[in-house]
């Protein structure tokens, strides 16, 4: 029916300076993990303004997650409290490691984990918190880390969603938790195809994480004796893992970088049009930031609101009848058979993801979507919504 070409639910901006800087690292001789991830971990602590900040380039967010928690110490017997309003990665990193999962409810009106929530699922196995800034908004940190002083938790962001946003005027990643980790996957708000950053002040995290990205292979021997031990020396000090981030992709993500305050303005614009647009109908429309705080726009998270409206379902057909494409997140964790019959969860126990969930769709929002594109998707979604 519709003559335009499909818009996809996301698209990647690549331009002729990432295409330039990876032509430049196929040539150098150099493809893995080298002197453009290490100048990629320097820019990135630059980006978020903090010189006492340690940025250590992996090959996935879930890569960083799990870096981070081991680091911290978290195994069997431990239990790490994560929103299930999010992606599988947030928890399955805990379940890596042998501890346990406790999955809590979201604040209806952030969609973010719910700090009272976090509160009551405390007991003595409790070890951490991973909260998630769902879509680009910071989540309640100040509340949460209060509660994780309280209980002696410790507290790793899961900021897949939250590059560039902000709580208290502080960018996620400079906020005080133990460990954040970025994500750099093709869909995130700047990509580098696979990837991930994970960011902590704390200089003994750091090491191990370093250390666990690589095989567990240390060169603390060689440092402590590099005039005497010639450099093919190392030592393998635990079994670690395989997650360096390559030369080929912190190319990509050196340029990303410069422009993701631009993306993020793009994003904003788009999301303040579509919300303005929405204003009328009955649908409710994801959170802005607070004033003066900065919002990713990683998501556009859109609710049916109340009354004689299609299903979430049928909007979501129509849309791509449209030529539209869409998506939901997410399909709370605890609606997921793995997760649902390892801890017996019912739905009734997560009300607000619940309801969030069945009346969810998320829009496209990305920094190649031109004025007509964002029309056109207002448009499709007024027409969707308007026949029940
Ligand atoms: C994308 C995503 C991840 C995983 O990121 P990868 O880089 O693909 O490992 C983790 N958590 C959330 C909330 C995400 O959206």
């Amino acid at each position: 029916m519709s003559q335009l070409p499909f818009l996809p639910f996301a698209l990647p901006e690549i331009g002729e300076d990432e295409i330039a800087e990876v032509v430049d690292t196929l040539r150098s001789g150099w493809l893995t993990t080298g002197p453009k991830a290490k100048r990629f971990e320097a820019a990135f602590g630059a980006f978020l303004g903090d010189a006492s900040l340690h940025c250590i380039a992996v090959n996935s967010a879930t890569a960083g997650l799990h870096l981070a928690l081991e680091a911290l110490g978290i195994g069997p017997g431990d239990e790490v409290i994560v929103p299930t309003h999010t992606f599988t990665a947030t928890a399955e990193v805990v379940r890596y490691l042998g501890a346990d999962v406790t999955l809590v409810d979201i604040d209806p009106a952030t969609l973010n984990i719910d700090p009272r929530a976090v509160e009551a699922a405390i007991n003595r196995r409790t070890k951490a918190i991973v909260p998630v800034h769902y879509g680009g908004l910071a989540a309640d940190m100040p509340a949460l880390l209060a509660i994780a002083r309280r209980h002696g938790l410790k507290v790793v962001e899961d900021a897949a969603h939250a590059l560039p946003t902000t709580s208290g005027g502080r960018l996620v990643g400079t906020l005080g938790s133990d460990a954040t980790v970025f994500s750099f996957y093709a869909n995130k708000t700047i990509t580098t195809g696979e990837g991930g950053m994970l960011v902590t002040r704390d200089a003994a995290l750091a090491k191990r994480a370093q250390v666990m990205r690589l095989h567990g292979m240390s060169r603390d021997a060689f440092d402590r004796f590099t005039a005497t031990v010639p450099s093919w020396y190392y030592e393998i000090v635990a079994p670690g893992f395989k997650y360096n981030l390559t030369d080929i992709a912190a190319a990509i993500g050196l340029h990303q970088l410069k422009k993701a305050h631009a993306f993020a303005l793009r994003r904003t614009q788009i999301a303040q049009r579509f919300s303005a647009a929405f204003a009328g109908l009955p649908l409710v429309v994801p959170p802005a930031a607070p004033a003066g705080e900065l919002h990713a726009w990683h998501l556009y998270a859109l609710r049916l609101g109340d009354g004689a409206l299609p299903t979430r379902d049928q909007v979501i057909e129509r849309l791509f009848a449209a030529g539209i494409g869409c998506s939901v997140h997410y399909i709370p964790l605890h609606r997921q058979p793995y997760w649902r019959d390892r801890y017996r969860l019912a739905a009734g126990l997560f009300p607000h993801s619940q309801r969030v969930y069945e009346r969810q769709l998320s829009l496209p929002i990305y920094t190649r979507m031109d004025d007509g594109d964002v029309e056109r998707v207002i448009e499709a979604v007024t027409r969707a919504i308007a026949a029940a």
